[in-house]
């Protein structure tokens, strides 16, 4: 049995502001790091389900901005992580294909402009405003369509409630109860990560019984958000009539500015790096 971990930070318990690449301060700079413990300690929680659940291999993708995130040299030994730079596009969901039995997704956040749920962003519109997807809710219908159940799914209670409206049987972790999108009431991290252990096992025993989340083509796909994540959203890449959710994905990814070879990230990392795209 093969699970794919798919991992976001805004969902960590504790975690309740947008992380900062840009401030050097000290302060940020401690925060970031205590930040990434606490990731890297649920997915660890997630890790350990899998294996005690009989998994032969856990895949775990570090899938939040840089992509390089969670403090690996403290990860299970047993699972091998993809992480790294350029994590949009066709390399978001990268190994995720039909030999894949199941996906587990940890620290997610809801879709941008869900009211009171913690740094919410990115808004999927589908077919037209028929309906919305989350990162979350993406990833899981990608997965969908390659025939591999989303089994899990931990973060605030409105990201998880999302989730669970599309995806019947899907077990959940709540870790927060979000107040506002920069205030929570949140577990504790040791209870949150016994929570994600305990409902991973269960939605891992539960795989055969939970549909894939299928999104049938063909589907119109546009995402929406702002620079500050805050109202009102504009288009940012929009695809009409794809045969299915993960070329309209695709598509719409590659007129994003962020997909792009040769820009410089938010940390000032720059690929290639040619003077030119130094400026
Ligand atoms: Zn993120």
């Amino acid at each position: 049995m093969r699970i794919y971990i798919q991992t976001d930070i805004e969902g960590v318990a504790g975690f309740c502001f947008f992380e900062n690449r840009r401030i050097e301060s000290l302060e940020n700079h401690a925060h970031r790091q205590r930040m990434y413990r606490l990731l890297t300690n649920e997915v660890n929680a997630a890790v350990k389900a899998a294996f005690d659940s009989g998994a032969a291999e856990v895949l775990v993708n570090d899938s939040h901005g840089s992509g390089y995130n969670i403090i690996f040299e403290d990860l299970d030994p047993r699972c091998r992580i993809i992480h790294g730079r350029n994590t949009s596009g066709p390399q978001w969901l990268n190994l995720l294909d039909k030999n894949i039995d199941a996906m587990v997704l940890i620290g997610m956040h809801a879709m941008g402009g869900t009211e009171n749920s913690i740094t919410p962003h990115s808004l999927w519109k589908v077919n037209d405003g028929q309906f919305h997807m989350s990162e979350a809710s993406m990833a899981a219908a990608i997965a969908g369509d390659s025939g591999v159940p989303t089994v899990f799914i931990s973060g605030d209670d409105k990201v998880t409630a999302e989730v669970a409206g599309k995806i019947p049987g899907i077990q959940t972790a709540v870790v927060k109860e979000a107040l506002s999108a920069y205030m929570a009431c949140s577990l504790i991290p040791a209870r949150a990560c016994q929570l994600i252990y305990e409902g991973v096992k269960r939605g891992i025993a539960l795989r055969k019984k939970i549909a894939p989340y299928k999104v049938p083509g063909p589907i119109d796909l546009a995402l929406l958000d702002s620079p500050d994540h805050s109202l009102p959203f504009s288009v940012l890449c929009e695809v009409k009539n794809s045969p299915s959710m993960l070329q309209a994905f695709n598509d719409c990814e590659d007129q994003t500015p962020w997909y792009k070879r040769n820009i410089c990230l938010p940390d000032g990392f720059v690929f290639p790096p040619t003077p030119e795209n130094r400026k």
